[in-house]
């Protein structure tokens, strides 16, 4: 028997693991209580980490697409026949003819993250997309304009705070979100036993919003009201108190003018919250010996999304909670990835069809389903995908179906036959997760506390099988690239160049790894915009003001769908895991108990849910945790109607539902939102 250490990259909280190997076999996984950042705590997704080895349904040789099914393939056949393909389409039709979308556990794969530039580069496309657009491109354009770069994203100081207020987010269920912070539920604990409060808005009592001090329900897409008419409240009672950010910030007299009509009286009936609580929770707030406001995908994935996200940051910065112990502030990794490039700008190219705009080098991705269908210079005809499950996760995923099936080439990267990449023509398998070697790049950047650590390999990968850095290596060379480069190089590099001057040796002789101490004050130095100082009142978000105001007059009627996530779910993968999804059908439509009777339905009716784009039969749950008018159904299912190779969990796809054509100004798709009607089925 064996014990090794390593970090969960199942998601962001990096959770330090414990893992008793007898041989290369996995006996068991624990968290790992020396990790100084983790200290032991794992969520149930980690333990089964160790079935993806023995997944029957792994994909363990290339595979090509035939008349008569799946056929394994050689590596060099497989590298031949997709370089081959490519090249072809990049002479014929220019090199926008080749898509990319880069998915969610690509920032959790080291290798992924530091090889796809190369790629990318080598193609020579415009046309990428990544699940940035239906999870947090608000937050990073409101980065973008506000602090000068889009990966500049502070976090909660969650060890010092005294209030958070929390919206749009279940850290519970999640386990943070932009915002790394394994053991989040201690951290809700601790605030609230050194006196401070933790308060929830969101339209359901989630499973956060149960162990809070307090929980308010507001109405789907309607937080931007509420924000608005808190920061009114903080200019009509004189609470404004920037503290050190009054010396390097512009356009305090334009948010003041902003929020000038969006008093607490006018926005209580658009939000559901009576005006006297949006004072009370704005006075504590502003009154509270420390505060943090965090507003997460249920802000950014709504038709107000950039709007919400400004008046997240601004509410922290007018109340002198940005930047400072216990407020909003930013962590210093070891490995820096953010760097200035002058002054940022939003929007500097558009997408063919729909005009929309680019951000970070990256379209919209409820644009891709039109980019392939539509005929004209620089039709997409290819497509290279890495990581990712679009049919499920992105809007209308009917549409982007239909649009896969009439490409011309499909390549995807990726250790399974997915809803999305059984319409591949090749699919590449990476080894994975325990047989790789990895430094979380992207959440070490965003930790509640500054640490750092490096997990090697636990077990080897097969004889025959390649490293996503080494696939996608290769095909950047085939395409005129740069040979694939070891990331443990790039990392070692960047950890000698960093604040810390640390080396991958270090690393590797601290298995548990090394923590870096408490978050610090960053501003004004880290601002990235070239006058160094912070944009408080960007044009993009007050021009959508008016948008706002229209929207305060429409009637709040009909159903709304909002969707969740849930601690044994991993989006839309990792369903089929028998020891994560034995217990009970997960997939279920939550609405409110009057709602159900209304409707003449009970627990486990199946409803049938229709919206502009579709329709999907689901079984009710009901629930008094949900407001009334609204309904939930969680994220990432759909394989019973589609997968018909994998055994996975039944389900629906929420995004049979949701609508490419609902979007924020920053281009995310509104996935929370949407109406829909609901019948018995
Ligand atoms: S919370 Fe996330 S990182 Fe931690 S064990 Fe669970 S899946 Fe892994």
């Amino acid at each position: 028997m064996t014990t090794k250490y390593r970090a969960c990259n199942l998601c962001e909280a990096i959770c330090g693991l414990e893992i008793e190997l007898e041989g290369d076999k996995v006996i068991s996984i624990r968290g790992d209580a020396a990790d100084p950042f983790s200290k032991g705590h794992i969520c149930p997704k980690a333990t089964a980490l160790g079935d993806m080895y023995t997944d029957p349904n792994r994909l363990r040789t290339p595979i090509q697409r035939t008349a008569t099914g799946w056929e394994s393939i050689s590596w060099q056949t497989a590298f031949d026949e997709v370089a081959s393909k490519l090249s072809t389409i990049k002479a014929r039709d220019g090199a926008n003819a080749i898509a990319f979308f880069i998915g969610n556990p690509a920032v959790h794969n080291s290798g992924t993250l530091l090889s796809m530039p190369s790629l990318m580069r080598a193609v020579g496309s415009s046309n990428r997309y990544s699940a940035t657009s239906v999870d947090q491109l608000p937050q990073q354009v409101m980065s973008g304009l506000m602090l000068g770069n889009p990966n500049l994203l502070p976090v909660p100081d969650l060890s010092r705070t005294k209030y958070w207020l929390i919206l749009g987010a279940n850290p519970l269920a999640s386990n943070g979100s932009l915002m790394t912070a394994p053991g989040v539920k201690d951290h809700l604990k601790n605030i609230q036993t050194r006196g401070g409060k933790v308060v929830v808005i969101d339209p359901r009592r989630t499973e956060t919003a149960k162990v809070a001090t307090e929980h308010v329900f507001i109405r789907p897409s309607t937080d931007a009201f509420l924000l608005l008419a808190m920061i009114h409240v903080l200019f009509a009672e004189n609470l404004v108190k920037m503290g050190k950010l009054e010396h390097f910030t512009d356009g305090l007299e334009e948010i003041r003018t902003a929020v000038k009509h969006f008093t607490p009286e006018r926005v209580a009936k658009k939000t559901g919250i009576a005006s006297e609580d949006i004072k009370r929770i704005t006075r504590e707030f502003s009154s509270a010996e420390s505060a943090v406001a965090y507003g997460r995908i249920g802000l950014s994935i709504q038709k107000f999304g950039a709007v919400c996200q400004w008046l997240v940051y601004a509410l922290n910065m007018l109340t002198g909670n940005f930047d400072r112990a216990g407020g909003m502030m930013l962590p210093s990794p070891a490995f820096e990835t953010v760097r200035s490039k002058g002054d940022w700008l939003f929007g500097r190219s558009h997408t063919r069809v729909r005009g929309l705009p680019e951000t970070n080098g990256e379209f919209p991705v409820a644009a891709l389903a039109e980019e392939i269908l539509t005929e004209g210079q620089d039709q997409v005809r290819a497509f290279v995908i890495t990581c990712g499950n679009p049919v499920l996760s992105t809007p209308n995923g009917t549409k982007l179906e239909t649009a896969l099936e009439s490409l011309e080439f499909m390549v995807a990267i990726d250790p399974y036959i997915t809803e999305t990449t059984r319409h591949a023509h090749i699919i590449l398998p990476p080894a994975m997760g325990l047989e790789t070697n990895h430094y979380d790049v992207t959440f070490l950047s965003l930790a509640v506390q500054n640490y750092a650590k490096y997990s090697q390999a636990t077990i080897p990968k097969a004889e025959n099988a390649m490293y996503d850095w080494e696939i996608i290596g290769e095909l950047a060379q085939r395409m005129g690239g740069d040979a694939p480069r070891d990331p443990a190089e790039i990392i070692d590099a960047g950890l000698k160049r960093g604040r810390y001057q640390l080396s991958l040796e270090q690393l590797k002789a601290n298995p548990h790894g090394i923590d870096l101490g408490a978050l610090t004050e960053q501003f004004p130095e880290r601002i990235q915009n070239p006058e160094k100082r912070i944009r408080l009142a960007p044009s993009l978000v007050l021009s959508d003001l008016e948008r706002l105001e229209n929207d305060l007059e429409t009637k709040n009627e009909g159903y709304i769908l909002i969707g969740r996530r849930e601690l044994r779910s991993n989006n839309s993968w990792m369903h089929h895991v028998n020891r994560l999804n034995r217990d009970q059908p997960r997939c279920t439509a939550i609405l409110h108990p009057e709602d159900a009777k209304t409707l003449g339905a009970t627990n486990g009716t199946n409803l049938r849910i229709s919206s502009r784009v579709g329709s999907v039969t689901i079984p009710l749950e009901i629930s008094a945790d949900m407001a009334r008018g609204v309904i939930s159904i969680p994220h990432g299912y759909g394989h019973a109607t589609r997968n018909d190779v994998a055994n996975h969990a039944k389900g629906v796809s929420i995004n049979d539902l949701t609508d490419e054509l609902e979007l924020d100004i920053s281009g995310n798709a509104a996935l929370n939102g949407t109406r829909v009607t609901i019948a018995l089925a």
